[in-house]
């Protein structure tokens, strides 16, 4: 049995993505983490871009560890869209697996806060949040639930 390392903890399904370290401070873990990908896809067009246009520190609530809460905060690139015609002048760079867009939580967390929002809404659900040392409100809960795709009906 070897040792754990950060990046299987914390990364083991995701690609491309480095741990630069992880701090503990009181009730928080916070894990610092790099990209990267030299190119990405504009989401608009699709078409490939490698022109960095910045770099900037995304924070991504994460599920806790030891009962304390985790923070990631990856450094992402944005990118410059090379397609003319393309309204999307710069796009952020997404990671398959643990970013999606404008989400503020890992893509691990959201599905895990998803499950518990379709089990249990309303008061107990946001009581089992706590407990899991991932706070949500109530009515975060209910805007998880309404952002869910519907299911097929036939
Ligand atoms: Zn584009």
């Amino acid at each position: 049995m070897g040792e754990v390392l950060l990046q299987d903890l914390w990364f083991h399904q995701v690609e491309g993505v480095e741990v630069e370290n992880a701090v503990s401070e009181g009730q928080l873990v916070t894990v610092r983490a790099r990209t990267g990908a030299e190119h990405a896809a504009c989401p608009a067009c699709g078409t490939l871009s490698s022109r960095v246009h910045s770099r900037y520190v995304r924070q991504l609530a994460d599920s806790a560890v030891g009962g304390r809460r985790v923070l990631i905060e990856l450094q992402v690139s944005r990118f410059r869209c090379g397609e003319r015609a393309c309204p999307q002048a710069t796009f952020a760079e997404q990671v398959a697996g643990l970013t999606f867009r404008h989400g503020r939580r890992s893509t691990g967390l959201q599905t895990v806060l998803e499950h518990l929002a379709v089990m249990l809404a309303g008061r107990a659900g946001s009581r089992l949040s706590q407990t899991l040392a991932a706070g949500v409100s109530r009515s975060t809960l209910l805007r998880l639930i309404r952002r869910l795709p519907k299911p097929e009906t036939t």
